[in-house]
């Protein structure tokens, strides 16, 4: 009579390992007691999705903090989409956020002793196990073809019942092995099943370290583990790859809390210790009022490419995801004044779990403290990175006034009072650009900003006035006092309090003698702080800018 171990024995005829040698190929790791391993496992689908940047670095905090292990495994089973060189750019992506690996896939090549760590190396090791299921009865081959199976859908959908392949809808399970053997022998094709012992109406209860302890439908599917390509599905890889590769903690997004009943018995059926889970909750957006989950096609903010591109700082895109993970990083850095999400102790039970809403907003305030944290230097050489790939104008500006660009970035830098007014490095430009020579000629194209109100003699009176009169050496404050001196000379009020308390006696006051300046050398109402903007663009320059004023008030 024909067994499942001869019906093993034809089909995995190359397999002449079995589980015990896997145990000791890939043994328990050596790590200090609490230690974490934990894992990225992204599919080389295609970008790099908002949503699995925040699982990779919850995965990169949980074993950091913990002295653990963090790996990038690339689960490339689906070769039907797979995206041509996804998984390295996933790598690189990872790389620019600063979220190093210490073992796995790194896109040209693996590092560790737990690989290969790309799925589609795997399948010895697949084969493997699937061979001892079906030598113990738990797996079997399935020849229903598709159209069989789309007709038992249809059945089940008609008398309102689960979809899928259990009970009496699973006609493969009952196959003798000996016609099991005839059929393959025959070539015909088939996929292999895990034969499910669970009941639908019992209640299976595992852990999650976020949501606490989960009660849910035992699994009685006999899902595929094998595919007829060879590979196998997500859920048998996952039981195989997470024991072998000594995963301690599967962080992985909600929508897999439904399928751990099948991994619960996958881990059983093969004997293996299921490791613990964390589910996390998925990022959602508002739209028309309503909350949904953030769509690759449609939104811009799923790719975080889009990010990159828009210049934010790859710590500031960190420390918005770390504070809709842990709702206490906020406050941390508050309370340290500090965003570098490598001094914070990540916690999985605070784990935000209510509907996370992407926000720009709060990118923009992150982006914006973490911005105005930076040495001039710094900033400096970060924009030169940034430019030369997405604003060539900028790179060119910048690459030719290094320390001018420098001074421009460094105008109320640093101390107390820092100067938070960039959001993005695509801030830089519109409010630095006109300290550019070719960028003040545009500006200025269209005409000077003057205020209308005020006669267009007295503007180049005080205007040449100044040019004459301005003294560089002069500290901040002691130089504004002689800008006032200049409008008391020509009509203007020295404060608006003064000038409010008797408008008739006066033109203005002294910040509409700040504006002539202003808008004459910066062709606009704002600026960054006038005096330095003197003292960077230098006497003959300030000179030139406020001739080209006057001629146009001519
Ligand atoms: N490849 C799976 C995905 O991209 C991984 C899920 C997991 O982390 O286990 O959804």
């Amino acid at each position: 009579m024909i067994t499942y171990k001869d019906l093993a024995d034809y089909i995995f005829k190359d397999v002449n390992e079995t589980i015990e040698d896997l145990e000791k190929k890939y043994p328990e790791r050596k790590l200090p007691e609490g230690a974490e391993v934990t894992r990225f496992a992204p599919s080389p689908t295609g970008f790099l999705h908002l949503g699995s940047l925040s699982t990779s670095l919850i995965d990169y905090k949980v074993a950091k903090d913990s002295k653990g292990i963090f790996y990038l495994r690339l689960e490339d089973t689906d070769t039907k989409r797979e995206i041509e060189g996804s998984g390295e750019e996933l790598v690189r992506q990872l790389k620019y956020f600063g979220i190093e690996l210490d073992e796995g896939y790194f896109g040209n090549h693996d590092v560790g002793d737990y690989g290969p760590y790309r799925q589609s190396e795997r399948a010895h090791i697949y084969r493997i196990c699937i061979k001892h299921l079906m030598e113990i009865g738990r797996a079997y081959p399935c020849f229903c073809s598709a159209e069989q199976l789309e007709e038992t859908r249809q059945i089940q959908e008609a008398n309102k019942e689960i979809p899928g392949y259990y009970g009496d809808y699973a006609i493969c399970r009952n196959i003798e092995p000996e016609e099991a053997l005839n059929r393959i022998k025959n070539g015909d094709p088939y996929v292999i099943r895990f034969r499910s012992l669970g009941n639908h109406n019992n209640k299976v209860v595992f852990h999650d370290e976020i949501r606490g302890d989960i009660a849910i439908a035992e699994n009685d599917m006999d899902v595929v583990i094998l595919k007829s390509d060879g590979l196998p599905t997500y859920h048998f890889a996952h039981a195989v790859d997470d024991h072998f590769m000594r995963t301690t903690v599967v962080i992985r997004g909600e929508e897999w809390i439904a399928s751990a009943p099948i991994h619960i018995e996958l881990f059983n059926a093969l004997g293996f210790k299921l490791p613990r889970y964390a589910h996390v909750p998925v990022i959602m957006k508002l739209d028309n009022g309503n909350k949904r989950k953030l769509s690759k096609r449609k939104d811009p903010e799923a790719n975080v490419k889009n990010f990159i591109e828009g210049g934010y700082p790859n710590e500031a895109l960190k420390a918005y995801l770390l504070s809709i993970a842990n709702s206490n990083f906020e406050e941390w850095t508050m309370e340290n004044n500090c965003y570098d999400i490598e001094k914070f102790t990540f916690s999985l039970s605070k784990m935000s779990l209510d509907g996370i809403l992407f926000d720009q907003d709060k990118l923009s305030y992150f982006s914006k403290e973490i911005i105005a944290q930076f040495t001039a230097e710094d900033f400096y050489n970060r924009l030169l990175v940034w430019s030369k790939d997405y604003d060539v104008t900028l790179y060119d500006h910048i690459s030719k006034n290094k320390d001018m660009t420098i001074n421009a970035l460094n105008i109320e830098r640093g101390g107390e009072k820092a100067r938070k007014d960039f959001s993005s490095y695509k801030d830089v430009y519109p409010i630095i650009g006109f300290f550019y020579k070719d960028r003040y000629e545009e500006i200025i194209k269209t005409g000077f900003p003057f205020n209308e109100a005020i006669d267009k003699e007295v503007i180049k009176d005080v205007l040449l006035d100044f040019a004459k009169s301005n003294d560089y050496s002069l500290a901040n404050d002691v130089w504004f006092n002689t800008v006032k001196e200049l409008g008391v000379r020509h009509g203007f009020a020295e404060s608006g309090k003064i000038y409010k308390q008797n408008k008739e006696a006066y033109k203005g006051h002294v910040g509409d003698v700040a504006e002539m300046i202003r808008v004459a050398l910066c062709g606009a109402k704002n600026s960054p702080n006038l005096h330095s903007v003197l003292q960077i663009l230098g006497k003959d320059e300030v000179n030139r800018r406020i001739n080209v004023a006057v001629d146009y008030l001519k």
